[in-house]
């Protein structure tokens, strides 16, 4: 097998089992590999630590499979991968109240570069790096053989194929999926999901549990849900009994589909006050004609995809945070996310306070969120944890 070795005292990393080789760490790779292909990992010594698959173009020029070096990469692997990855859902989500959720993630499953998502009938797959793309069809065929499932829809159409070298590809990929969105059961709710059109894979599968929180404490509030998307947070507040509901996101179609979602659950969407519009004007909007709110929602978007994008990202989420706080009623909360990857839970709180203290607001922290469980974490991979939440109470000083 064709080899890489790496720097003296690089093989720290790999020695604590963490899934990422950067081009930086790298002493020699021997010539001829091809993109994706599986390779030895040496230390200076020459000795082999790990097996892993060549990203020529990519900072992170490998990602472990494995540390085991009696196991080979082949179907075998990825059928025991896949198997593990499948026995930890049933075991731990409560499949007979949901059938949509993440059922491979990446690293934290052994898979670096595969995502799969189940929805309902249909799995999305997601792949993301080389050594993902080299596998690919065997993927798909074990996919089929463990699940029984036969429509398979690939959404690999996210930013970071691109700094693989690789092109976006977003397709039906086997069976028939018939065109527009499909209907998933999340605990008693429905929602309609685009899986070819839609964000990410179509839904935000790791805000469930925090979806399902939010019902505890907006009985009779008046909610303010900003980046609604599909309606979410919009419909989980209705559900739980709240006042009245304004949701708002920048795209039309979003909302089309949330007043649809609605429905599906047999609510009126003339309970919710739609608002297509820019969030970051929206909520200077509201501050100026001094309207408030009991809880407000912030779920933007990936602010910053890496740590490069951090300072940018760290101005949004003040800024829409400070806002939030001022919009607020004395006893009012603010349930805030960030699901950027570059900013960590402790920077994320650190702004959080810091948007608290300028718009003259005290605070204490009810609950902190995170991605449900179906898009676990390995110890050793902690970039695998990108969802963070604070709920907060706001009282006044
Ligand atoms: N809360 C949602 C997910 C939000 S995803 C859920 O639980 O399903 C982020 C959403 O923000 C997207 O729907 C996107 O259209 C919207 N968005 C992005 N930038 C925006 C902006 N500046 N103003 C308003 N909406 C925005």
């Amino acid at each position: 097998m064709l080899k890489v070795k790496l720097k003296a005292g690089r093989e720290k990393s790999v020695h604590r089992r963490h899934p990422w080789i950067f081009s930086g760490s790298i002493l020699k790779v021997d010539e001829g590999i091809a993109p994706g292909e599986t390779v030895d990992v040496t230390d200076s010594k020459g000795e082999v630590i790990a097996r892993g698959a060549y990203s020529p173009k990519s900072q992170i020029r490998i990602r472990i499979w494995t540390w085991n070096l009696t196991e080979s990469i082949n179907s075998d692997f990825l059928k025991s991968r896949l198997e593990k990855a499948f026995a930890y859902r049933k075991q731990y989500l409560n499949l007979n109240q949901i059938d949509a959720y993440r059922l491979v993630y990446g690293e934290a499953d052994g898979l670096p570069g595969f995502i799969v998502d189940r929805y309902d009938d249909v799995l999305v797959i997601q792949c993301t790096t080389w050594g993902a793309e080299r596998w690919r069809d065997e993927f798909i065929d074990l996919l089929v053989q463990l699940t029984g499932i036969e429509k398979i829809v690939e959404r690999s159409d996210v930013d970071i194929r691109e700094l693989e070298g690789l092109p976006a590809r977003s397709c039906v990929v086997k069976g028939y999926v018939i065109p527009g969105p499909i209907t998933i059961r999340e605990n008693d709710l429905r929602f309609l999901v685009d899986v070819l059109g839609g964000q990410k894979t179509g839904f935000y599968l790791d805000q469930r549990d925090n979806r399902a929180w939010l019902r505890k404490f907006v009985n009779r509030r008046e909610v303010l849900d900003c980046f609604t998307y599909t309606g979410g947070f919009a419909i989980s507040a209705l559900v739980g009994g709240a006042k009245s509901v304004v949701a708002v996101d920048s795209s039309k179609d979003n909302l089309n589909l949330a007043r649809e979602n609605c429905k599906l659950n047999n609510i009126s969407p003339d309970n919710v006050e739609w608002v297509v519009g820019d969030i970051f004007n929206y909520l200077r909007n509201l501050r100026d004609r001094d309207r408030k709110f009991d809880f407000i929602v912030l779920d933007p978007p990936k602010f910053a995809p890496t740590s490069k994008h951090v300072q940018k990202a760290a101005r949004g989420y003040k800024d829409i945070n400070l806002l939030g706080f001022k919009l607020l009623r004395p006893g009012g909360m603010l349930c805030t996310f960030s699901c950027s990857g570059g900013v960590g839970q402790e920077l994320f709180q650190k702004i959080v306070v810091s948007a608290a203290i300028d718009a003259g607001v005290e605070a204490r922290i009810i609950n902190r969120f995170s991605q449900a469980l179906d898009h676990p974490v390995g110890l050793s991979f902690p970039e695998g944890e990108y969802l963070k939440g604070l709920l907060l109470e706001v009282y006044e000083k």
